[in-house]
């Protein structure tokens, strides 16, 4: 980062889109552009000097990352004091004192006041780059208090050039209908392609037809589904809904996220109400959070009752409300 340009860098970057669009690649080259004792021309660090090297290796003195995701835990007002903390000491190798929060809209209400109060006198040179796939769960107030960066899918055909450039062999691939499905993001697409995530997907909408059907019990469904990470089938169920919704306001179904299963949401849609719609989204977006942010979340539980609902609204002797 060339002088000029970190002169103009704001105390706090809200670095905002959909998973899978590359934001926290950002976010660490920006720091480490931050910190870097050389930095080149076009404003990138420079790779070589030790600042770079700490960065990458996760080290550097003056940068601190709370990123409690893998012990799906929240983010506490221990973690912002930490980062106030960190932030209040004087640099020891480069001029910006840095610090990532990862994913942001899982902070307590308690530590989004605590940092609101670091945003409102925030340490001199020092830089807070906040990270979150769902912005609307942020207060308005810490959204205010930072210059937010949006990251927004690409059009899709840009989005398949780079996809046939990382991967080796696409020829077999619809990217396309891929990059659709999750939402245009280029290294969700990704992600789907190197792990074969598809195939859970199909077995997903299996289980939701025939769960519909009673023949299978939402028990097998759960064991199954604990199997993956639980933000997948929690985010096809929740697409699976948007679109549902898509198709009761008369939304042509090339603009739905799952177009090849059309035939199916629509069968589904036509069992509930608008409105009971919205507040099972709702619901699901909720369990997202809870999921992320709450260790002691019992997953099976959760699952469970999300899929008696689905079973009460989508079975066949299901009557909507008069
Ligand atoms: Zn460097």
């Amino acid at each position: 980062m060339s002088v000029l340009a970190a002169r103009r860098m704001p105390h706090a970057l809200l670095l905002a889109g959909p998973a899978g669009m590359g934001k926290c690649i950002f976010a660490s080259k920006l720091i480490q552009a931050l910190t870097c004792e050389q930095p080149q021309n076009d404003g990138q660090g420079c790779n070589f000097c030790s600042g770079c090297y700490l960065q990458q290796v996760g080290s550097h003195p003056d940068h601190i990352k709370i990123s409690p995701q893998e012990g799906r835990q929240g983010i506490s007002v221990d973690h912002i004091r930490q980062i106030h903390h960190q932030l209040t000491l004087s640099a020891k190798k480069s001029r910006f004192k840095t610090a990532i929060i990862y994913p942001a809209e899982i902070m307590t209400l308690s530590a989004a006041n605590s940092l609101l109060k670091v945003l409102e006198e925030p340490p001199g040179d020092s830089v807070i780059i906040l990270i979150t796939n769902i912005c609307s769960q942020l207060p308005a107030t810490i959204r205010s208090r930072c210059q937010q960066l949006w990251f927004i899918p690409p059009p899709l055909e840009e989005a398949k050039i780079w996809l046939q450039q990382h991967v080796p062999s696409t020829q077999n691939l619809d990217l396309i209908s891929l990059l659709r499905l999750v939402g245009g993001a280029p290294l969700r697409a990704l992600k789907y392609i190197d792990q074969s995530l598809l195939s859970f997907r199909e077995q997903l909408i299996n289980d939701l037809f025939f769960l519909s059907k009673e023949k299978i019990t939402f028990l097998d469904i759960a064991q199954n589904w604990l199997k993956e990470d639980l933000e997948e089938p929690l985010y096809w169920v929740l697409t699976f809904a948007e679109d549902m919704i898509r198709i009761k306001n008369k939304v042509s179904t090339q603009w739905l996220i799952n177009p090849d299963i059309a035939h199916l949401l629509q069968f589904f849609s036509e069992k509930i109400q608008i409105d009971i719609l919205f507040s099972f989204l709702k619901r699901i977006e909720h369990d997202l959070w809870l999921w992320k942010s709450q260790s002691s979340v019992n997953s099976q539980l959760l699952l469970e009752k999300l899929l008696i609902d689905w079973f009460l609204y989508f079975n066949e002797d299901y009557c909507e409300y008069p």
